[in-house]
């Protein structure tokens, strides 16, 4: 399908952010991971959506397509306050190398820290809030006058992404999964053919990465994400839950 058929979606809330992405994905599903990036930022989205990254362990494949298209676009990288140091320092090698001028740290609301987490301790007794403070309000916040935001979440990472769609709603904006259908073999290759640097983690037997607390290692057989809240039924932090809302995304 060629990219110059595309036509600007109104994203019209009357009409609801689930029909919208149906559409979008009947319409585009199919595209491969660099004209879908290349569609959102040009055609459907243009100067209304932005790159949501955790400089996380798979983070620098989805970064690298979108810089490819344009370096400026705004990437929102959640500090909350309990990350690696490891990963911080990986922000800013990846943020130079790839000439990306638009990153955005945004942060917990520090009163609404020391209201429900004045010991640094929830992630211990309630998680989902732990979560909520430290990365549901502040993305929320970040993307407020966003349309869309791109994710990099692959089927292959879990049962829960398995059925991932290439657009998905959640109740204000669009999500847009470029990466949605690669495997990690994919994934790997294209690291490697990019020469793109790893998160120094990932050599430590980090496959996945968050924060510090809920972050453990994996052990061979286990899926990428095992080591995210070791022992929890919790496997997503919130931001990403309409997937299992509503079932599919789509
Ligand atoms: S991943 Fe853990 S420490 Fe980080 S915000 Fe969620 S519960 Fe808190």
């Amino acid at each position: 399908m060629a990219l110059l058929d595309a036509v600007a979606v109104s994203v019209d809330p009357d009409n609801g952010f689930h029909a919208e992405a149906r559409a979008l994905n009947a319409r585009y599903g199919d595209l491969d991971a660099r004209e879908v990036v290349a569609l959102a930022v040009g055609e459907l989205f243009p100067g209304s959506i932005a790159l949501v990254s955790s400089f996380g362990a798979e983070s620098a494949v989805l970064l690298h397509l979108v810089a490819e298209v344009d370096r400026d676009l705004p990437v929102i990288f959640l500090d909350t306050g309990r990350l690696f140091a490891e990963t911080f320092e990986y922000r800013t090698e990846l943020a130079n190398r790839l000439g990306l001028s638009d990153v955005r740290t945004v942060s917990p609301d520090p009163e609404r820290l020391a209201a429900e987490d004045p010991h640094r301790a929830r992630w211990m007794t309630k998680p989902d809030l732990c979560c909520h403070i430290r990365k549901t309000e502040p993305l929320a916040r970040a993307l407020a006058g966003f349309d869309a935001w791109f994710t990099g979440r692959k089927r292959f990472q879990n049962d829960v992404r398995s059925r991932l769609a290439m657009f998905e709603a959640d109740s204000e904006r669009i999500k847009v999964n470029p990466l949605a259908r690669w495997s990690a073999a994919e994934v790997k290759e294209y690291a490697v053919r990019h020469d793109l640097p790893a998160h120094p983690l990932v050599a430590q037997g980090f496959p996945s990465i968050g924060c510090v607390p809920c972050t453990s290692r994996v052990r061979p057989g286990e899926d990428p994400r095992a080591g995210r809240w070791r022992g929890l039924e919790k496997t997503e932090c919130g931001i990403h839950t309409g997937l299992e809302a509503d079932g599919s995304g789509i």
